[in-house]
Protein backbone atom coordinates (compact mmCIF):
# COMPACT_ATOMS: atom_id res chain seq x y z
CA UNK A 1 0.00 0.00 0.00
CA UNK A 2 0.93 3.74 -0.32
CA UNK A 3 1.81 5.59 2.76
CA UNK A 4 2.14 8.75 3.45
CA UNK A 5 5.39 8.40 5.75
CA UNK A 6 5.68 11.83 7.47
CA UNK A 7 2.49 11.70 9.20
CA UNK A 8 2.91 8.10 9.35
CA UNK A 9 5.84 8.74 11.64
CA UNK A 10 3.80 11.75 13.48
CA UNK A 11 1.27 9.13 14.72
CA UNK A 12 3.72 6.48 15.16
CA UNK A 13 5.89 8.91 18.04
CA UNK A 14 2.83 9.66 19.42
CA UNK A 15 2.55 6.51 20.74
CA UNK A 16 6.00 6.43 22.57
CA UNK A 17 5.15 10.09 24.25
CA UNK A 18 5.00 8.84 27.86
CA UNK A 19 8.78 7.66 27.35
CA UNK A 20 9.75 10.53 25.82
CA UNK A 21 8.15 12.82 28.40
CA UNK A 22 9.40 11.04 31.37
CA UNK A 23 13.31 12.16 29.83
CA UNK A 24 12.10 15.04 28.92
CA UNK A 25 13.66 14.41 24.89
CA UNK A 26 13.06 17.16 22.27
CA UNK A 27 12.04 15.39 20.16
CA UNK A 28 12.14 17.13 16.43
CA UNK A 29 9.91 15.55 13.70
CA UNK A 30 9.69 15.47 9.84
CA UNK A 31 7.71 18.41 8.78
CA UNK A 32 4.73 17.78 7.35
CA UNK A 33 4.08 20.72 5.25
CA UNK A 34 4.66 18.30 2.02
CA UNK A 35 4.15 14.70 1.31
CA UNK A 36 6.16 11.86 0.89
CA UNK A 37 4.90 8.43 -0.15
CA UNK A 38 6.46 5.29 -0.02
CA UNK A 39 5.24 1.69 -1.16
CA UNK A 40 5.27 -0.84 1.88
CA UNK A 41 3.49 -2.50 4.51
CA UNK A 42 2.21 -0.20 7.54
CA UNK A 43 3.04 -2.79 9.98
CA UNK A 44 6.82 -3.64 9.27
CA UNK A 45 7.08 0.04 8.60
CA UNK A 46 5.44 0.67 12.46
CA UNK A 47 7.82 -1.78 13.54
CA UNK A 48 10.92 -0.33 12.16
CA UNK A 49 10.14 3.05 13.39
CA UNK A 50 9.03 1.88 17.07
CA UNK A 51 12.45 0.22 17.33
CA UNK A 52 14.43 2.89 16.47
CA UNK A 53 12.93 5.74 17.94
CA UNK A 54 12.88 3.83 21.20
CA UNK A 55 16.55 2.68 20.83
CA UNK A 56 17.08 6.44 20.25
CA UNK A 57 15.05 7.60 23.48
CA UNK A 58 16.36 4.52 25.36
CA UNK A 59 19.99 5.22 24.60
CA UNK A 60 20.08 9.14 25.75
CA UNK A 61 20.26 11.27 28.43
CA UNK A 62 18.09 13.03 29.82
CA UNK A 63 17.10 16.31 28.12
CA UNK A 64 19.06 15.20 25.21
CA UNK A 65 18.16 15.62 21.32
CA UNK A 66 15.90 12.92 19.03
CA UNK A 67 15.66 13.64 15.31
CA UNK A 68 14.29 12.12 12.61
CA UNK A 69 14.24 12.88 8.83
CA UNK A 70 12.93 11.86 5.58
CA UNK A 71 14.36 12.33 2.39
CA UNK A 72 13.50 11.58 -1.01
CA UNK A 73 16.27 10.83 -3.46
CA UNK A 74 16.36 8.89 -6.88
CA UNK A 75 13.90 6.29 -6.42
CA UNK A 76 14.70 6.09 -2.88
CA UNK A 77 13.30 7.23 0.71
CA UNK A 78 15.77 7.64 3.47
CA UNK A 79 14.14 7.83 6.91
CA UNK A 80 17.16 8.57 9.78
CA UNK A 81 16.98 8.72 13.19
CA UNK A 82 19.63 10.92 15.35
CA UNK A 83 20.10 11.24 18.58
CA UNK A 84 22.84 12.40 20.85
CA UNK A 85 22.90 10.01 23.45
CA UNK A 86 25.66 7.35 25.01
CA UNK A 87 26.83 6.27 21.51
CA UNK A 88 27.91 3.17 20.31
CA UNK A 89 31.73 2.08 20.95
CA UNK A 90 33.46 1.18 16.78
CA UNK A 91 34.15 -2.06 18.16
CA UNK A 92 30.48 -2.98 18.61
CA UNK A 93 29.68 -1.22 15.37
CA UNK A 94 29.73 -4.26 13.22
CA UNK A 95 27.60 -6.66 15.43
CA UNK A 96 24.47 -4.27 16.68
CA UNK A 97 22.25 -6.14 14.36
CA UNK A 98 23.31 -9.63 15.43
CA UNK A 99 20.54 -11.57 17.58
CA UNK A 100 20.57 -10.69 21.93
CA UNK A 101 23.71 -8.35 20.88
CA UNK A 102 23.59 -5.70 23.91
CA UNK A 103 26.92 -3.35 23.18
CA UNK A 104 27.28 -2.88 27.26
CA UNK A 105 25.05 -5.48 29.82
CA UNK A 106 25.81 -3.75 32.60
CA UNK A 107 25.10 -0.32 31.26
CA UNK A 108 21.95 -0.95 29.62
CA UNK A 109 20.29 -3.91 32.35
CA UNK A 110 17.89 -1.48 33.81
CA UNK A 111 16.57 -0.79 30.68
CA UNK A 112 15.69 -4.45 30.26
CA UNK A 113 15.98 -4.70 26.33
CA UNK A 114 16.68 -8.06 24.89
CA UNK A 115 18.54 -7.52 21.91
CA UNK A 116 16.29 -8.52 19.14
CA UNK A 117 14.92 -5.05 18.58
CA UNK A 118 17.62 -4.14 15.67
CA UNK A 119 18.22 -8.00 14.33
CA UNK A 120 14.48 -7.31 13.70
CA UNK A 121 14.61 -4.12 12.43
CA UNK A 122 17.19 -5.17 9.69
CA UNK A 123 15.02 -8.28 8.89
CA UNK A 124 11.80 -5.92 8.16
CA UNK A 125 14.01 -3.18 6.49
CA UNK A 126 15.47 -6.33 3.97
CA UNK A 127 12.38 -7.81 3.17
CA UNK A 128 11.32 -4.41 2.30
CA UNK A 129 14.64 -4.43 -0.47
CA UNK A 130 16.21 -1.53 1.42
CA UNK A 131 19.27 -1.07 3.82
CA UNK A 132 19.56 -0.47 6.84
CA UNK A 133 23.01 2.07 8.58
CA UNK A 134 24.34 3.13 11.50
CA UNK A 135 27.09 6.28 12.14
CA UNK A 136 27.89 6.40 15.50
CA UNK A 137 30.40 7.76 17.77
CA UNK A 138 31.05 6.94 21.50
CA UNK A 139 29.72 9.35 24.08
CA UNK A 140 27.99 11.77 21.08
CA UNK A 141 25.39 9.76 19.57
CA UNK A 142 24.24 8.06 17.16
CA UNK A 143 22.32 8.10 13.65
CA UNK A 144 20.51 4.95 11.88
CA UNK A 145 19.63 5.70 8.47
CA UNK A 146 16.99 3.22 6.75
CA UNK A 147 17.10 3.72 2.97
CA UNK A 148 13.77 1.65 1.20
CA UNK A 149 12.94 2.15 -2.56
CA UNK A 150 9.97 4.22 -3.54
CA UNK A 151 7.65 1.52 -4.68
CA UNK A 152 8.65 -1.87 -4.53
CA UNK A 153 8.72 -3.15 -8.28
CA UNK A 154 9.55 0.09 -9.93
P1 LIG B 1 15.34 -4.65 22.46
O1 LIG B 1 15.25 -6.07 21.98
O2 LIG B 1 14.39 -4.33 23.56
O3 LIG B 1 15.31 -3.66 21.35
P2 LIG B 1 17.99 -3.63 22.77
O4 LIG B 1 17.54 -2.21 22.57
O5 LIG B 1 19.09 -3.86 23.72
O6 LIG B 1 16.80 -4.56 23.15
P3 LIG B 1 18.65 -3.60 19.95
O7 LIG B 1 17.58 -2.63 19.67
O8 LIG B 1 18.84 -4.74 19.00
O9 LIG B 1 18.48 -4.26 21.38
O10 LIG B 1 20.03 -2.83 20.05
C1 LIG B 1 21.24 -3.58 20.29
C2 LIG B 1 22.22 -2.74 21.09
O11 LIG B 1 22.71 -1.69 20.28
C3 LIG B 1 21.61 -2.07 22.32
O12 LIG B 1 21.65 -2.92 23.45
C4 LIG B 1 22.53 -0.87 22.49
O13 LIG B 1 23.69 -1.26 23.19
C5 LIG B 1 22.93 -0.53 21.06
N1 LIG B 1 22.11 0.58 20.50
C6 LIG B 1 21.05 0.49 19.68
N2 LIG B 1 20.58 1.71 19.33
C7 LIG B 1 21.37 2.60 19.98
C8 LIG B 1 21.40 4.04 20.04
N3 LIG B 1 20.53 4.81 19.37
N4 LIG B 1 22.37 4.61 20.81
C9 LIG B 1 23.26 3.83 21.47
N5 LIG B 1 23.29 2.50 21.45
C10 LIG B 1 22.36 1.88 20.72
MG1 LIG C 1 16.09 -1.81 21.05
Amino acid sequence: EQIEIRQFIKEIVQTLSTSVKKKNIQLTLPSTEKETFLEGDKDRLNQIIINLVSNAVNYSYDYGFVEIKVKAKNNNIYISVSDNGVGIPEESLSRIFERFYRVDKARSRHSGGTGLGLAIVKHLVESHHGRIKVESIENKGTTMTVILPRQMHP
